[in-house]
């Protein structure tokens, strides 16, 4: 069975990379049936937090991706990576090395003076009629990994295809501190290992580190999971994906008014396709997503696209399920949807040339509040002539038949009337009811407000 894992350390939001790398693992396990385990890796204590925690479980949530088993925190535990240990260092895979630090930095020093890459010297490393130095006093030994002197580790990648490093490149791996706390690379082993972990998504800044997971697997008698190494996201401006592009977080997408089936269907499409295929369900993805249809180079953020994505599926969904969405949003800016018009109604009107939610809140927002047009525009469109046509309008509105073609005929007869042109009407009207120029049809804004709230408006 497929058991697949993300393992986010919680040093910050859920990115947009920390993101695609969960949906990836997410669908590989939906696809085929599988377990999708989520882990959290907090055993950098200095630089994890409690927030942070949340803050990916709450991107996760909004995303939907649920995951089947866990939260598992790896600080939690500790006594079963004490355990490995022990098992090891009986074993005979892991050995005490008893050597100080400085004597390591001497070493290193002189290694780097020669040219040489620093590593280890192998001193504290068991070997068949091999004597050891007499255990010195007063030093807390770390644990190391007993790596295989020779051969290669190698594997098929299911992204990047056969990778091999020899094990002479590697010196042995301190598994275990001074103070007896398991390191990084180690605790890994031992999750993926318990967890059955069956293939390993995760981003190829790990890439370097696959190849010593792999030997300690081994030498547990573990079975190696295949391996999928996510090239990493650039910006719309081709560089590493970083704050500066702007909104990395994915709860700033939320925030700034993208649809989770838009990030979703966004996310799927960054280093993975499917033939031409833009616009596709999470459904959908589920059912398409294999891992051999992954880009091996880097994949390009492009927020333009994101952007009309956004739109299209703002387009799909009904204006019942946005006004959840936009009454939460105008909640948070204190504006009452209670009393006044059918917010359906309204987004209605918008939902079709709107890119985020933010847009379609910040026109629906005057449907809802006092509107206080700024200076500017009335000096500029609220001249007396325009005042004076409003008025005749309202008057004429106070007994008007409330439909589209009645509302609209009432314009065209004020017009007429006062011989102004069109615009020379709507717009006052506009900035009067509104305090904006522009909106959809001035007989739809008419409709969906209604005769009180317009004629309360026009102060009739
Ligand atoms: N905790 C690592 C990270 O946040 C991921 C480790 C892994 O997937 O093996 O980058």
């Amino acid at each position: 069975p497929v058991r697949t894992r993300f393992a986010p350390s919680p040093t910050g939001y859920l990115h947009i990379g920390g993101a695609r790398t969960a949906l990836f693992s997410w669908a590989y396990a939906r696809r085929h049936g599988g377990q999708f385990i989520l882990r959290i890796e907090d055993t950098d204590v200095a630089r994890s937090t409690p927030e942070a925690v949340q803050a990916i479980l709450d991107g996760m949530n909004w995303l939907e991706l649920a995951h089947d088993e866990g939260p598992f925190y790896q600080m939690q535990r500790m006594e079963r990576y004490k355990e490995v240990i022990a098992q090891m260092l009986e074993a005979g895979t892991a050995y005490y090395c008893y050597m100080a630090p400085e004597e390591l930095e001497a070493i290193r020093e002189a290694q780097r003076a020669r040219g040489e890459k620093p590593r280890y010297d192998g001193r504290w490393r068991p070997e068949p009629g091999k004597t050891l130095p007499a255990v010195p006093a007063g030093i807390q030994p770390v644990v190391r990994f007993k790596n295989p002197a020779d051969g290669v580790v190698a594997w098929d990648d299911l992204v990047k295809g056969r990778i091999e490093i020899a094990n002479a490149e590697m010196d042995d791996l301190i598994i275990a501190r001074a103070d007896g706390t398991p390191t990084y690379n180690f605790c890994v082993v031992v999750d993926d290992w318990d967890m059955g972990i069956t293939q390993v998504i995760r981003g190829d800044d790990h890439v370097n580190n696959t190849p010593r997971q792999i030997n300690i697997l081994k030498a547990l008698g573990a079975t190696v999971p295949q391996y999928a190494h996510l090239s990493m996201i650039l910006g719309d401006d081709g560089t590493k994906l970083s704050k500066r592009h702007g909104a990395v977080s994915v709860m700033q997408y939320h925030e700034d008014g993208y649809l989770k089936e838009a990030v979703i269907n966004y996310l799927a499409r960054l280093g993975w396709s499917h033939g031409d295929d833009e616009v596709f369900s999470r459904a959908q993805f589920v059912e398409w997503f294999d891992l051999d249809h992954i880009t091996p180079s880097a994949a390009q953020f492009n927020t333009e696209k994101l952007k009309w994505l956004n739109a299209h599926y703002i387009k799909q969904t009904a204006p019942e399920v946005l006004a959840a969405d936009i009454a939460e949003r105008l909640a948070k800016r204190d504006v009452t949807i209670e009393g006044g018009p059918d917010l359906a109604a309204v987004i209605a009107l918008y939902r079709e040339r709107a890119a985020t939610l933010v847009e379609i809140a910040d026109a629906v927002a005057p449907y809802y509040s006092a509107v206080q047009a700024d200076e500017a525009l009335i000096a500029q469109h609220l001249s007396e002539a325009a005042q004076d046509a409003l008025a005749a309008l309202a008057a004429r509105l106070q007994g008007a038949e409330w439909d589209k073609a009645a509302l609209s005929a009432a314009i065209k007869e004020t017009c007429t009337e006062k011989g102004l042109k069109m615009p020379q009407v709507a717009i006052p009207l506009r900035v009067k009811l509104l305090g904006v120029t522009q909106t959809p049809s001035i007989d739809a804004v008419l409709e969906v407000l209604g005769r009180e709230r317009v004629l309360a408006r026009l102060g009739a």
